[in-house]
C-alpha cells in the first residue's frame, strides 16, 4: 500500500518552507490544481466542468504532453486558466542528477514558450513530479525565477485502490480557505476525478468559495 498524507502535515511545511504549500488567507479563496497534462479527453472534460463552475485552476503541464496535445494546451489557456512546469518527461528528482533534471525543466520550459498564449510562458511556476525534489535542484529552479508550488490537499485522484468516493472526501474533509488542491488530468486518474472534482465544485460554489488560478510572475531582473 502506498503511504501519502492527504493534507499535508505541519512539519514537513516547516521542513520544506521554500516550497509554497497554500496561500494563507481569511477570504474564502481556494486554487485547485491539475498535474500531468494535456491529455485528450480528460483535460477537455475538466474544462468544461471548471467553466460551468466558473472556476479558474492552474494546469501543471509534462513538457511531452504539451508537444503531443499543443492544441489542448493552448485551449487551457483560453479558459483563462495559468499553466506551470511539471518537467518534460515526469522525472523523479530524488533519482536524477540536478543537471539532467534542470535541462528536463529547460525543454518543458521550451514547449511552453512555444506554445503558450499571451504573457503565459511569464509564469514561472513549477511542481515536482512526485513532489520530489533535492536541495540543489531547488535552489536552481529558484535562480531561473520559478516559484515551487506544492499543495496542502491530496485528493489522491491517482491511486487507483481507492474509491471515487474516498477521493472527494479526502478534499472535501480538508479543504480551507487558501488551499491548495492537487488533481490530476491524467487517465489513470480520471475515473477517481470525474467524481470527485464535480462533489468538490459544488461543496465550494455552495459554500461561497472563489477558485482561483495561481499566478506568479518574477520581478524583471
Ligand atoms: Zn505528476
Amino acid at each position: 500500500m502506498k503511504f501519502y498524507w492527504v493534507k499535508t502535515h505541519w512539519i514537513i511545511k516547516k521542513i520544506f518552507s521554500g516550497f509554497t504549500w497554500n496561500f494563507p488567507t481569511t477570504k474564502k479563496i481556494v486554487y485547485l490544481t491539475f498535474d500531468d497534462g494535456p491529455t485528450p479527453e480528460v483535460t477537455d472534460w475538466t474544462l468544461s466542468i471548471l467553466k460551468e463552475y466558473n472556476a479558474q485552476a492552474t494546469f501543471f503541464c509534462i513538457g511531452a504532453n504539451i508537444k503531443t496535445n499543443p492544441d489542448l494546451f493552448s485551449k487551457i489557456q483560453q479558459h483563462g486558466h495559468t499553466i506551470g512546469n511539471h518537467t518534460y518527461n515526469h522525472l523523479n528528482g530524488w533519482h536524477t542528477t540536478t543537471q539532467e533534471y534542470i535541462e528536463n525543466v529547460d525543454l518543458c520550459e521550451n514547449v511552453i514558450k512555444e506554445f503558450s498564449v499571451g504573457n503565459n510562458s511569464d509564469i514561472k511556476l513549477f511542481r515536482p513530479p512526485y513532489g520530489k525534489l533535492k536541495r540543489s535542484q531547488f535552489k536552481l529552479l529558484k535562480q531561473k525565477g520559478y516559484k515551487v508550488i506544492m499543495w496542502d490537499i491530496l485528493s489522491a485522484d491517482f491511486d487507483t485502490t481507492i474509491s471515487p468516493e474516498k477521493c472527494a472526501e479526502n478534499v472535501l474533509k480538508n479543504i480551507q480557505s487558501g488551499s491548495i488542491v492537487i488533481f490530476h488530468d491524467s487517465l489513470k486518474a480520471s475515473k477517481n476525478l470525474k467524481f470527485a472534482l464535480p462533489k468538490t465544485l459544488d461543496y465550494l460554489q455552495k459554500n461561497g468559495f472563489e477558485m482561483k488560478a495561481i499566478k506568479f510572475a518574477p520581478e524583471p531582473n
